[in-house]
Protein backbone atom coordinates (compact mmCIF):
# COMPACT_ATOMS: atom_id res chain seq x y z
CA UNK A 1 0.00 0.00 0.00
CA UNK A 2 3.04 2.37 1.09
CA UNK A 3 5.68 2.40 -1.76
CA UNK A 4 9.48 2.82 -2.06
CA UNK A 5 9.76 6.12 -2.59
CA UNK A 6 12.31 7.15 -5.56
CA UNK A 7 13.70 10.26 -7.10
CA UNK A 8 12.68 12.00 -10.16
CA UNK A 9 15.91 13.39 -12.06
CA UNK A 10 15.59 13.87 -15.57
CA UNK A 11 11.88 12.55 -15.89
CA UNK A 12 13.24 8.94 -14.28
CA UNK A 13 11.65 7.38 -11.32
CA UNK A 14 15.12 6.39 -10.09
CA UNK A 15 16.95 5.20 -6.91
CA UNK A 16 19.89 7.09 -5.16
CA UNK A 17 23.31 6.57 -5.25
CA UNK A 18 22.96 6.75 -0.73
CA UNK A 19 21.27 3.85 1.11
CA UNK A 20 17.76 4.03 1.11
CA UNK A 21 16.70 5.66 4.65
CA UNK A 22 13.54 4.09 6.32
CA UNK A 23 9.82 5.68 6.58
CA UNK A 24 8.15 5.19 9.72
CA UNK A 25 4.55 5.36 10.83
CA UNK A 26 4.17 7.78 13.40
CA UNK A 27 0.89 6.28 14.87
CA UNK A 28 2.42 2.43 15.06
CA UNK A 29 6.24 3.20 15.13
CA UNK A 30 6.45 0.57 12.48
CA UNK A 31 8.66 0.86 9.19
CA UNK A 32 5.93 1.60 6.13
CA UNK A 33 8.87 1.40 3.09
CA UNK A 34 11.97 3.32 2.13
CA UNK A 35 13.06 6.52 0.34
CA UNK A 36 15.85 6.97 -1.56
CA UNK A 37 18.73 9.05 -0.77
CA UNK A 38 20.32 11.15 -3.29
CA UNK A 39 24.33 10.98 -3.27
CA UNK A 40 26.42 13.90 -5.30
CA UNK A 41 26.22 12.22 -8.23
CA UNK A 42 22.00 12.38 -8.66
CA UNK A 43 22.59 15.90 -7.65
CA UNK A 44 24.76 16.46 -10.36
CA UNK A 45 22.31 14.93 -12.42
CA UNK A 46 19.29 16.79 -11.41
CA UNK A 47 21.18 20.13 -12.04
CA UNK A 48 21.87 19.09 -15.52
CA UNK A 49 18.45 17.97 -16.49
CA UNK A 50 17.30 21.45 -14.79
CA UNK A 51 19.29 23.58 -16.61
CA UNK A 52 17.87 21.60 -19.51
CA UNK A 53 14.94 21.79 -18.64
CA UNK A 54 14.66 25.41 -17.80
CA UNK A 55 15.90 26.49 -21.19
CA UNK A 56 12.96 24.62 -22.86
CA UNK A 57 10.29 25.50 -20.26
CA UNK A 58 10.97 29.39 -20.48
CA UNK A 59 10.27 28.99 -23.84
CA UNK A 60 6.77 27.46 -23.24
CA UNK A 61 3.67 29.57 -23.65
CA UNK A 62 2.44 30.91 -20.69
CA UNK A 63 -0.95 29.85 -21.59
CA UNK A 64 0.48 26.46 -23.15
CA UNK A 65 2.19 26.05 -19.00
CA UNK A 66 -1.64 26.95 -17.59
CA UNK A 67 -3.17 24.29 -19.67
CA UNK A 68 -0.44 21.80 -18.56
CA UNK A 69 -0.94 22.94 -14.80
CA UNK A 70 -4.58 23.04 -14.82
CA UNK A 71 -3.78 18.85 -15.92
CA UNK A 72 -1.90 18.71 -13.19
CA UNK A 73 -4.64 19.91 -10.77
CA UNK A 74 -7.33 17.87 -11.99
CA UNK A 75 -5.03 14.65 -11.43
CA UNK A 76 -4.76 15.57 -7.97
CA UNK A 77 -8.15 15.87 -7.53
CA UNK A 78 -9.02 12.53 -8.51
CA UNK A 79 -6.37 10.95 -6.88
CA UNK A 80 -6.78 12.89 -3.89
CA UNK A 81 -8.41 9.43 -1.78
CA UNK A 82 -5.19 7.63 -1.94
CA UNK A 83 -2.86 10.18 -1.48
CA UNK A 84 -4.00 11.80 1.40
CA UNK A 85 -4.10 7.55 2.77
CA UNK A 86 -0.18 7.88 2.09
CA UNK A 87 0.20 11.19 3.91
CA UNK A 88 -1.76 10.06 6.84
CA UNK A 89 0.28 7.17 6.84
CA UNK A 90 3.58 8.95 7.01
CA UNK A 91 2.34 11.92 8.63
CA UNK A 92 0.06 10.83 11.07
CA UNK A 93 -3.09 13.78 10.52
CA UNK A 94 -6.67 12.62 10.26
CA UNK A 95 -7.38 11.49 7.13
CA UNK A 96 -9.88 14.14 6.77
CA UNK A 97 -7.31 16.59 7.18
CA UNK A 98 -5.07 14.69 4.50
CA UNK A 99 -7.83 14.64 2.51
CA UNK A 100 -8.57 18.70 2.62
CA UNK A 101 -4.41 19.38 2.06
CA UNK A 102 -4.69 17.32 -1.12
CA UNK A 103 -7.94 19.06 -2.41
CA UNK A 104 -6.18 22.55 -1.70
CA UNK A 105 -3.37 21.74 -3.26
CA UNK A 106 -5.75 20.97 -6.82
CA UNK A 107 -6.76 25.14 -6.06
CA UNK A 108 -3.19 26.41 -5.64
CA UNK A 109 -2.30 24.61 -8.60
CA UNK A 110 -4.83 26.24 -10.32
CA UNK A 111 -4.55 29.72 -9.08
CA UNK A 112 -0.53 30.02 -10.11
CA UNK A 113 -1.19 28.07 -13.30
CA UNK A 114 -3.70 31.70 -14.05
CA UNK A 115 -1.62 34.17 -12.66
CA UNK A 116 1.23 32.84 -14.73
CA UNK A 117 -1.24 34.77 -17.84
CA UNK A 118 -0.72 37.67 -15.53
CA UNK A 119 3.46 38.49 -15.38
CA UNK A 120 2.82 41.71 -16.78
CA UNK A 121 5.93 43.92 -17.79
CA UNK A 122 5.15 47.56 -18.69
CA UNK A 123 5.73 50.69 -21.05
CA UNK A 124 7.39 53.67 -18.97
CA UNK A 125 6.59 57.01 -20.54
CA UNK A 126 10.21 58.21 -21.57
CA UNK A 127 11.38 61.39 -21.99
CA UNK A 128 11.70 61.49 -25.90
CA UNK A 129 9.36 60.65 -28.57
CA UNK A 130 12.08 58.74 -30.10
CA UNK A 131 12.56 56.22 -27.03
CA UNK A 132 11.03 53.64 -25.94
CA UNK A 133 11.53 51.92 -22.09
CA UNK A 134 10.00 48.52 -21.49
CA UNK A 135 9.95 46.64 -18.17
CA UNK A 136 9.93 42.64 -19.07
CA UNK A 137 9.88 40.16 -16.90
CA UNK A 138 11.65 37.07 -17.08
CA UNK A 139 11.57 33.19 -15.16
CA UNK A 140 14.55 33.82 -12.65
CA UNK A 141 16.16 29.96 -13.68
CA UNK A 142 16.42 26.97 -11.77
CA UNK A 143 15.14 27.35 -8.66
CA UNK A 144 16.13 24.83 -5.28
CA UNK A 145 13.54 24.34 -3.10
CA UNK A 146 13.04 22.77 0.48
CA UNK A 147 9.96 21.39 1.85
CA UNK A 148 9.27 20.00 5.76
CA UNK A 149 6.98 16.96 6.87
CA UNK A 150 3.99 19.16 8.29
CA UNK A 151 2.83 19.64 5.48
CA UNK A 152 3.93 17.46 2.90
CA UNK A 153 2.18 18.98 0.07
CA UNK A 154 1.04 22.43 0.81
CA UNK A 155 4.09 23.43 1.22
CA UNK A 156 5.51 22.01 -1.82
CA UNK A 157 3.15 22.82 -4.13
CA UNK A 158 3.18 26.56 -3.50
CA UNK A 159 6.80 26.80 -4.34
CA UNK A 160 6.58 24.53 -7.58
CA UNK A 161 3.29 25.51 -8.77
CA UNK A 162 4.82 29.19 -8.31
CA UNK A 163 7.92 28.73 -9.98
CA UNK A 164 6.56 26.19 -13.08
CA UNK A 165 4.02 28.79 -13.84
CA UNK A 166 6.59 31.59 -13.95
CA UNK A 167 8.95 29.47 -16.31
CA UNK A 168 11.11 28.35 -13.86
CA UNK A 169 12.43 24.42 -13.75
CA UNK A 170 12.57 23.23 -10.11
CA UNK A 171 14.84 20.69 -8.01
CA UNK A 172 12.40 20.11 -5.07
CA UNK A 173 13.98 18.58 -1.88
CA UNK A 174 10.80 17.03 0.00
CA UNK A 175 10.80 15.81 3.28
CA UNK A 176 12.40 12.12 4.18
CA UNK A 177 9.87 11.43 6.77
CA UNK A 178 6.83 11.91 4.80
CA UNK A 179 8.13 11.68 0.84
CA UNK A 180 5.01 9.36 -0.32
CA UNK A 181 2.55 12.01 -0.96
CA UNK A 182 4.57 14.59 -1.95
CA UNK A 183 5.92 12.52 -4.75
CA UNK A 184 2.76 11.97 -5.66
CA UNK A 185 2.26 15.66 -6.20
CA UNK A 186 5.65 16.09 -8.22
CA UNK A 187 3.85 12.88 -10.07
CA UNK A 188 0.77 14.56 -10.92
CA UNK A 189 2.95 17.86 -12.55
CA UNK A 190 4.64 14.76 -14.77
CA UNK A 191 1.31 12.84 -15.75
CA UNK A 192 0.00 16.21 -16.72
CA UNK A 193 2.76 16.96 -19.04
CA UNK A 194 5.94 18.93 -17.58
CA UNK A 195 8.67 17.62 -19.32
CA UNK A 196 11.37 15.92 -18.61
CA UNK A 197 14.00 18.22 -16.19
CA UNK A 198 11.45 20.79 -15.90
CA UNK A 199 10.47 19.37 -12.32
CA UNK A 200 12.95 17.20 -9.98
CA UNK A 201 12.85 15.81 -6.64
CA UNK A 202 15.52 14.87 -3.99
CA UNK A 203 15.54 13.55 -0.57
CA UNK A 204 18.69 12.43 1.49
CA UNK A 205 20.91 14.08 3.43
CA UNK A 206 18.86 17.94 4.16
CA UNK A 207 22.30 19.90 5.14
CA UNK A 208 24.73 17.99 2.49
CA UNK A 209 22.07 18.64 -0.42
CA UNK A 210 21.36 22.61 0.83
CA UNK A 211 24.45 23.41 1.06
CA UNK A 212 25.54 21.64 -2.91
CA UNK A 213 22.79 23.27 -4.29
CA UNK A 214 22.66 26.66 -2.82
CA UNK A 215 26.37 26.78 -3.54
CA UNK A 216 26.27 25.72 -7.02
CA UNK A 217 26.21 28.49 -9.83
CA UNK A 218 23.24 26.67 -12.16
CA UNK A 219 20.79 27.34 -9.16
CA UNK A 220 19.75 31.07 -9.55
CA UNK A 221 16.42 30.75 -6.76
CA UNK A 222 16.69 29.15 -2.68
CA UNK A 223 13.03 29.03 -1.04
CA UNK A 224 12.75 27.18 1.84
CA UNK A 225 9.99 26.58 4.75
CA UNK A 226 10.78 25.37 7.90
CA UNK A 227 12.53 26.46 11.39
CA UNK A 228 14.08 29.74 11.97
CA UNK A 229 16.99 28.54 12.68
CA UNK A 230 18.00 26.55 9.66
CA UNK A 231 16.36 29.90 7.85
CA UNK A 232 18.80 31.67 8.55
CA UNK A 233 21.65 29.01 7.65
CA UNK A 234 20.05 28.66 4.28
CA UNK A 235 19.40 32.32 3.89
CA UNK A 236 23.10 33.05 4.58
CA UNK A 237 24.68 30.35 2.51
CA UNK A 238 22.39 32.14 -0.46
CA UNK A 239 23.68 35.40 0.41
CA UNK A 240 27.65 34.48 0.12
CA UNK A 241 26.61 32.99 -3.46
CA UNK A 242 24.03 35.91 -4.56
CA UNK A 243 21.16 34.28 -4.90
CA UNK A 244 17.65 35.16 -4.50
CA UNK A 245 15.45 33.50 -1.22
CA UNK A 246 12.19 33.01 -0.06
CA UNK A 247 12.07 31.90 3.73
CA UNK A 248 8.92 30.63 5.38
CA UNK A 249 10.16 30.05 8.92
CA UNK A 250 8.65 29.77 12.43
CA UNK A 251 6.18 31.49 14.32
CA UNK A 252 4.44 32.07 17.66
CA UNK A 253 0.86 33.40 16.64
CA UNK A 254 -0.66 35.65 19.79
CA UNK A 255 -4.46 34.80 19.75
CA UNK A 256 -5.93 37.88 21.58
CA UNK A 257 -9.41 37.75 23.12
CA UNK A 258 -10.32 41.12 24.29
CA UNK A 259 -13.53 41.22 26.43
CA UNK A 260 -15.71 42.55 23.96
CA UNK A 261 -16.07 39.63 22.03
CA UNK A 262 -18.11 36.58 21.35
CA UNK A 263 -15.73 34.83 24.06
CA UNK A 264 -17.53 31.27 23.70
CA UNK A 265 -17.32 31.36 19.94
CA UNK A 266 -13.60 32.90 20.00
CA UNK A 267 -12.73 30.11 22.83
CA UNK A 268 -14.31 27.18 20.43
CA UNK A 269 -12.66 28.46 16.91
CA UNK A 270 -9.32 29.09 18.45
CA UNK A 271 -9.43 25.51 19.82
CA UNK A 272 -10.06 24.07 16.69
CA UNK A 273 -6.90 25.80 14.92
CA UNK A 274 -5.03 25.37 17.46
CA UNK A 275 -5.31 21.74 17.94
CA UNK A 276 -5.55 20.88 13.98
CA UNK A 277 -2.11 18.69 12.50
CA UNK A 278 -1.56 18.23 16.53
CA UNK A 279 -0.43 21.86 16.13
CA UNK A 280 2.02 21.58 13.86
CA UNK A 281 1.43 24.48 11.91
CA UNK A 282 3.49 27.29 11.35
CA UNK A 283 0.31 29.79 11.55
CA UNK A 284 -1.09 28.36 14.61
CA UNK A 285 -2.25 30.59 17.17
CA UNK A 286 0.49 29.61 20.07
CA UNK A 287 -0.29 32.17 22.52
CA UNK A 288 -3.67 32.76 24.17
CA UNK A 289 -3.81 36.48 25.44
CA UNK A 290 -7.02 36.77 27.18
CA UNK A 291 -8.73 39.94 28.35
CA UNK A 292 -8.96 39.96 32.67
CA UNK A 293 -13.18 39.84 32.69
CA UNK A 294 -13.24 36.90 30.02
CA UNK A 295 -10.31 34.80 30.81
CA UNK A 296 -11.88 32.29 33.35
CA UNK A 297 -14.68 31.51 30.89
CA UNK A 298 -12.59 31.43 27.93
CA UNK A 299 -10.46 28.73 29.79
CA UNK A 300 -13.72 26.77 30.79
CA UNK A 301 -14.83 26.53 26.87
CA UNK A 302 -11.43 26.14 25.16
CA UNK A 303 -10.98 23.01 27.40
CA UNK A 304 -13.96 21.54 27.12
CA UNK A 305 -13.50 21.70 23.30
CA UNK A 306 -9.35 20.23 24.27
CA UNK A 307 -11.55 17.78 25.76
CA UNK A 308 -14.04 16.86 22.99
CA UNK A 309 -10.59 15.92 20.83
CA UNK A 310 -10.34 12.69 20.13
CA UNK A 311 -6.68 10.72 19.87
CA UNK A 312 -5.85 8.09 17.56
CA UNK A 313 -4.52 6.93 14.06
CA UNK A 314 -5.37 8.79 11.81
CA UNK A 315 -7.32 6.38 9.67
CA UNK A 316 -8.99 5.65 12.22
CA UNK A 317 -12.98 6.98 11.68
CA UNK A 318 -13.58 9.56 14.22
CA UNK A 319 -9.93 10.23 15.25
CA UNK A 320 -9.96 14.10 15.33
CA UNK A 321 -6.25 14.39 16.23
CA UNK A 322 -3.43 12.29 15.21
CA UNK A 323 0.32 11.41 16.45
CA UNK A 324 2.61 14.20 16.05
CA UNK A 325 4.90 13.65 13.39
CA UNK A 326 8.18 12.66 14.98
CA UNK A 327 9.64 11.08 18.21
CA UNK A 328 11.27 14.43 18.38
CA UNK A 329 8.32 16.75 19.17
CA UNK A 330 6.94 14.62 21.70
CA UNK A 331 10.23 14.87 23.70
CA UNK A 332 9.48 18.54 23.19
CA UNK A 333 5.94 19.03 24.03
CA UNK A 334 7.09 16.94 27.38
CA UNK A 335 10.28 19.78 27.99
CA UNK A 336 7.94 22.52 27.47
CA UNK A 337 4.88 21.25 29.97
CA UNK A 338 7.40 20.76 33.03
CA UNK A 339 9.14 23.69 32.09
CA UNK A 340 6.02 25.82 32.35
CA UNK A 341 4.79 23.40 35.75
CA UNK A 342 8.50 24.10 37.39
CA UNK A 343 7.74 27.82 36.67
CA UNK A 344 4.53 27.85 38.34
CA UNK A 345 1.77 27.35 35.43
CA UNK A 346 -0.83 24.76 35.84
CA UNK A 347 -2.19 21.91 33.80
CA UNK A 348 -5.83 22.08 32.98
CA UNK A 349 -6.25 19.42 30.61
CA UNK A 350 -3.55 16.70 29.20
CA UNK A 351 0.10 17.17 29.83
CA UNK A 352 1.14 13.57 28.58
CA UNK A 353 2.55 11.54 26.13
CA UNK A 354 0.10 8.33 25.71
CA UNK A 355 1.96 5.58 26.16
CA UNK A 356 1.97 2.77 23.86
CA UNK A 357 3.56 2.70 20.02
CA UNK A 358 3.14 6.51 18.05
CA UNK A 359 4.19 9.84 19.13
CA UNK A 360 1.05 10.44 20.82
CA UNK A 361 0.43 13.20 23.00
CA UNK A 362 -2.29 14.80 24.79
CA UNK A 363 -4.57 17.96 23.62
CA UNK A 364 -2.92 20.39 26.51
CA UNK A 365 -4.33 23.28 28.35
CA UNK A 366 -1.62 25.31 30.52
CA UNK A 367 -2.81 28.15 32.49
CA UNK A 368 -1.66 30.84 34.48
CA UNK A 369 1.58 30.32 32.75
CA UNK A 370 4.46 32.80 34.20
CA UNK A 371 6.24 35.40 31.21
CA UNK A 372 10.09 32.96 32.08
CA UNK A 373 7.95 29.48 30.56
CA UNK A 374 10.01 28.37 27.86
CA UNK A 375 6.82 27.91 25.54
CA UNK A 376 5.96 31.63 25.98
CA UNK A 377 9.11 32.39 23.97
CA UNK A 378 9.49 29.33 21.90
CA UNK A 379 7.07 27.88 18.91
CA UNK A 380 5.61 25.14 20.99
CA UNK A 381 4.70 23.08 17.25
CA UNK A 382 2.43 20.75 18.81
CA UNK A 383 -0.94 19.76 21.09
CA UNK A 384 0.15 22.40 24.00
CA UNK A 385 -2.11 25.92 24.41
CA UNK A 386 -0.63 28.22 27.21
CA UNK A 387 -3.23 30.74 28.10
CA UNK A 388 -2.22 34.14 29.93
CA UNK A 389 -4.23 36.93 31.28
CA UNK A 390 -4.11 40.62 30.09
CA UNK A 391 -5.25 44.21 30.95
CA UNK A 392 -5.58 46.53 28.54
CA UNK A 393 -4.66 47.22 24.87
CA UNK A 394 -1.27 48.70 24.79
CA UNK A 395 -0.11 45.74 27.32
CA UNK A 396 -1.53 42.85 24.91
CA UNK A 397 -0.12 44.63 22.07
CA UNK A 398 3.87 44.83 23.92
CA UNK A 399 2.99 40.96 24.67
CA UNK A 400 2.28 40.15 21.18
CA UNK A 401 5.27 42.19 19.74
CA UNK A 402 7.59 40.95 22.14
CA UNK A 403 9.36 37.98 20.21
CA UNK A 404 11.41 37.87 17.13
CA UNK A 405 8.49 36.11 15.39
CA UNK A 406 6.12 37.65 13.09
CA UNK A 407 3.87 35.33 11.22
CA UNK A 408 0.47 34.86 11.57
CA UNK A 409 -1.91 36.88 14.62
CA UNK A 410 -5.66 36.64 15.26
CA UNK A 411 -7.79 39.13 16.98
CA UNK A 412 -11.05 38.80 18.75
CA UNK A 413 -12.94 41.77 19.62
CA UNK A 414 -16.11 43.08 18.24
CA UNK A 415 -14.47 46.59 18.29
CA UNK A 416 -13.95 48.42 14.91
CA UNK A 417 -11.83 50.38 16.41
CA UNK A 418 -9.44 48.03 18.26
CA UNK A 419 -9.86 46.25 14.80
CA UNK A 420 -8.36 48.90 13.32
CA UNK A 421 -5.42 49.82 16.21
CA UNK A 422 -4.09 46.06 16.43
CA UNK A 423 -4.05 46.27 12.16
CA UNK A 424 -1.69 48.92 12.45
CA UNK A 425 -0.21 47.91 15.75
CA UNK A 426 1.04 44.59 15.13
CA UNK A 427 4.19 43.40 13.87
CA UNK A 428 3.08 40.31 11.36
CA UNK A 429 2.84 39.32 8.29
CA UNK A 430 -0.92 38.01 8.49
CA UNK A 431 -4.22 39.19 10.89
CA UNK A 432 -7.08 37.02 10.97
CA UNK A 433 -9.89 38.88 13.20
CA UNK A 434 -13.10 37.58 14.28
CA UNK A 435 -12.49 34.53 11.88
CA UNK A 436 -9.55 32.17 10.46
CA UNK A 437 -9.15 33.11 6.73
CA UNK A 438 -5.55 32.59 6.08
CA UNK A 439 -3.50 30.54 3.46
CA UNK A 440 -6.13 30.74 0.82
CA UNK A 441 -4.16 30.87 -2.56
CA UNK A 442 -5.39 34.27 -3.59
CA UNK A 443 -4.00 35.50 -0.15
CA UNK A 444 -0.51 36.51 0.44
CA UNK A 445 1.14 34.08 2.50
CA UNK A 446 4.66 35.29 5.01
CA UNK A 447 6.00 36.66 7.77
CA UNK A 448 8.32 39.19 8.70
CA UNK A 449 11.21 39.56 11.57
CA UNK A 450 12.72 36.31 11.85
CA UNK A 451 9.45 34.64 10.04
CA UNK A 452 10.92 35.32 7.08
CA UNK A 453 10.37 37.44 4.25
CA UNK A 454 8.45 36.67 0.75
CA UNK A 455 5.15 35.41 0.25
CA UNK A 456 3.72 32.11 -0.78
CA UNK A 457 0.21 33.48 -2.16
CA UNK A 458 -1.24 36.24 -3.77
CA UNK A 459 -0.27 37.73 -6.48
CA UNK A 460 3.04 38.57 -4.38
CA UNK A 461 3.88 34.71 -4.85
CA UNK A 462 4.89 35.00 -8.41
CA UNK A 463 7.11 38.01 -8.38
CA UNK A 464 10.19 35.86 -6.44
CA UNK A 465 10.36 33.76 -9.96
CA UNK A 466 11.17 36.76 -11.65
CA UNK A 467 13.58 38.86 -12.55
CA UNK A 468 12.80 42.56 -13.67
CA UNK A 469 14.67 43.59 -17.35
CA UNK A 470 14.56 47.51 -18.32
CA UNK A 471 14.75 47.52 -22.04
CA UNK A 472 15.32 50.97 -23.41
CA UNK A 473 15.31 51.51 -27.40
CA UNK A 474 16.00 54.66 -30.08
CA UNK A 475 14.06 54.13 -32.72
CA UNK A 476 16.89 54.88 -35.84
P1 LIG B 1 14.73 21.13 11.90
O1 LIG B 1 14.89 22.56 12.23
O2 LIG B 1 15.94 20.28 11.91
O3 LIG B 1 14.07 20.94 10.46
C1 LIG B 1 13.05 21.72 9.95
C2 LIG B 1 12.98 21.41 8.45
O4 LIG B 1 14.17 21.87 7.83
C3 LIG B 1 12.93 19.92 8.12
O5 LIG B 1 12.09 19.76 7.01
C4 LIG B 1 14.36 19.55 7.76
O6 LIG B 1 14.45 18.50 6.82
C5 LIG B 1 14.86 20.82 7.15
N1 LIG B 1 16.28 21.03 7.33
C6 LIG B 1 16.99 20.92 8.47
N2 LIG B 1 18.27 21.26 8.26
C7 LIG B 1 18.38 21.58 6.94
C8 LIG B 1 19.44 22.01 6.10
N3 LIG B 1 20.68 22.23 6.58
N4 LIG B 1 19.16 22.24 4.81
C9 LIG B 1 17.92 22.07 4.30
N5 LIG B 1 16.88 21.68 5.04
C10 LIG B 1 17.10 21.44 6.35
O7 LIG B 1 13.75 20.52 12.93
P2 LIG B 1 12.48 19.60 12.94
O8 LIG B 1 12.61 18.77 14.16
O9 LIG B 1 12.20 18.90 11.67
O10 LIG B 1 11.37 20.68 13.20
C11 LIG B 1 11.52 21.48 14.35
C12 LIG B 1 11.05 22.85 14.18
O11 LIG B 1 11.08 23.30 12.85
C13 LIG B 1 9.63 23.00 14.60
O12 LIG B 1 9.54 23.18 15.97
C14 LIG B 1 9.20 24.21 13.86
O13 LIG B 1 9.56 25.35 14.60
C15 LIG B 1 10.02 24.20 12.62
N6 LIG B 1 9.23 23.77 11.45
C16 LIG B 1 8.52 24.73 10.82
C17 LIG B 1 7.75 24.39 9.74
C18 LIG B 1 6.94 25.44 9.03
O14 LIG B 1 5.93 25.11 8.44
N7 LIG B 1 7.38 26.70 9.04
C19 LIG B 1 7.70 23.07 9.31
C20 LIG B 1 8.46 22.11 9.97
C21 LIG B 1 9.23 22.48 11.04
Amino acid sequence: MYPDIKLLINGQWRDGNGTAIPVLNPATGGTLATVAHAGRADLDAAIAAAQDGFRLWRDVAAHERCRILRKAATLIRQRAPEIATLMTLEQGKPLAEAQAETLAAGDLIEWFAEEGKRTYGRLIPSRSREVTQMVVREPVGVVAAFTPWNFPINQAVRKVSAALASGCSVILKGPEETPASCAELIRAYVDAGVPAGVVNLVFGNPADISSYLIAHPTVRKVTFTGSTEVGKLLAAQAGQHMKRVTMELGGHAPAIVFDDADVERAAKLLAAAKFRNAGQVCVSPTRFLVQDASYDRFVEVFVQEAGKIRVGNGLDEGTTMGPLANPRRVAAMERLVADAVAKGATVAIGGKRLHGPGNFFEPTVLVDVPADAAILHEEPFGPVAPIVRFQDFDEVVKEANRLPFGLAAYAYTSSARIAGDLTAALECGMLSINHHGLALPEVPFGGVKDSGYGSEGGAEAMEPYLNTKFVTQLRV
